[in-house]
């Protein structure tokens, strides 16, 4: 089943959307809170989200995955979201690495690695920025030289998602440092983790707990060709943007699962904390900012579900999903700020969730293409498709 023009049948979608709902409250609800402030590796989550098939969500069933529709992992991410956006990145990461072997990979290397990848059995991310290049991807200094039959890699990845506890990675090299333009000399490797593959350390973050973001070392690290995703150098760069349109729906769903999860806090607060003898809810200046919190929130969702949809017919939708991502995580990163307003000197205090939505948020408008760079690429398009 190819990426694109999958379906769910409705009642099977209510259904999945329902069981991961019942798991949010039974199961993560109760946990968040602590594992967030010890900035905690969710083992016992992660063996639940690998129940739930997460893992594989959108890697086609003929590779053991489930094989969703965009549209409905979008959901999923949401509702999840909603309560704790760090541990949709466990699976999020993973499937771009996924996404990548299916969607370039040869036949070989999707036999070899998606079902293990589908059951969570291998898990791992996508390792693309270095200490000297995050937007300028084509600046980056990891070099893989021809080696007998394989290759041998050596410089630094930085920030990776999955890094510390995920097994495998794409990783994005320069076969040809010299090459004009760039891009014509890179390449993207399957690495696992194997001799010449360290975690240089663990970052430390201001939010994004307890999903681990390592500095990965590589040292004359060996890797046989058949490792080259699609089997051809000089790809790689064209790997590393061709899955973004799903890795932007994704982040645009964390946005707007943040965005209602600060709204939801607000509203239950605003309607039992009282001020001069009635609920803060029916004072006008709180009204205010819930009006444009819900406004927000539903305008993202809208955006984020056109940009899914798009993707399920098999149009092209890099305007659609960069419009959903900036537009989803400012809604996050706006409605995280007034919720925590609204709950006053309480907003401040780490006893209440407000606290990490205000410090999650901001990531959502740095990953997969800041929202610097969103705001040019949808410019770009728009007028790329209306030309005078
Ligand atoms: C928690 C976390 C998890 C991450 N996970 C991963 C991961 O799993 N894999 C991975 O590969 N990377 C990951 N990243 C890295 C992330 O993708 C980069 O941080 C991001 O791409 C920005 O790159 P940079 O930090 O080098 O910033 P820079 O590229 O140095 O940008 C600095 C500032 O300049 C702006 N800017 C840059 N170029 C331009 C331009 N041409 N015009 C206008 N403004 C510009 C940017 O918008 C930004 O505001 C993660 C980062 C964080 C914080």
């Amino acid at each position: 089943m190819p990426l694109a023009n999958r379906t769910i049948d409705p009642v099977e979608e209510e259904q999945l959307l329902d069981a991961i709902d019942r798991w949010v409250v039974r199961e993560v609800q109760p946990i968040v809170k602590d594992y967030d402030h010890a900035d905690k590796w969710p083992a016992k989550t992660v063996e639940q989200m690998q129940d739930l098939g997460l893992f594989g969500a959108t890697i086609s069933p003929e590779y053991g995955g489930l094989g969703l529709p965009a549209s409905t992992y979008s959901k999923i991410v949401m509702r999840i979201s909603r309560d704790w956006m760090a541990v949709t990145g466990i699976f999020n990461s993973h499937l771009m690495l996924a996404l990548l072997i299916e969607k370039f990979g040869t036949e070989g290397q999707k036999l070899e690695w998606l079902p293990k990848l589908a059951t969570g059995e291998i898990r791992g991310g996508l390792a693309l920025t270095e200490p000297d290049a995050g937007t300028d991807l084509q600046g980056i200094r990891m070099t893989a030289r021809p080696d007998g039959n394989g290759y041998v890699i050596n410089g630094t990845k930085t920030w990776i998602s999955n890094g510390v506890e995920g097994h495998c990675f794409a990783l994005l090299v320069k076969t040809d440092p010299e090459a004009n333009p760039r891009h014509k000399g890179m390449s993207m490797f399957i690495a696992p983790k194997q001799e010449g593959f360290t975690v240089g350390r663990k970052l430390e973050k201001l939010g994004y707990k307890s999903i681990d973001s390592g500095e990965l070392v590589f040292d004359n690290y060996r890797i046989p060709a058949d490792n080259l995703i699609g089997g051809e150098e000089g790809q790689g760069f064209y790997q590393a943007t061709g899955g973004l349109e799903l890795g932007r729906i994704n982040v645009a769903s964390r946005g707007v699962g943040l965005a209602e999860g600060a709204l939801k806090l607000a509203t239950d607060y605003a309607q039992t904390r009282k001020t001069f003898g009635k609920p803060i809810c029916e004072h006008q200046a709180i009204q205010l900012k819930l009006g444009e919190m819900v406004t927000r929130a539903r305008a993202a969702r809208l955006l984020t579900m056109d940009a899914a949809a798009a993707f399920d017919r098999g149009e092209r939708c890099d305007m659609e999903a960069g419009m959903a991502k900036f537009f989803a995580s400012e809604a996050a990163l706006e409605n995280a700020t007034e919720s925590m307003r609204i709950h006053g000197g309480y907003g401040y205090s780490k006893e209440y969730d407000i606290e990490r939505l205000y410090r999650d948020a901001p990531l959502m408008c740095i990953g997969e293409g800041t929202n610097e760079m969103q705001r040019m690429i949808i410019a770009k398009q728009f007028i790329k498709r209306h030309p005078v």
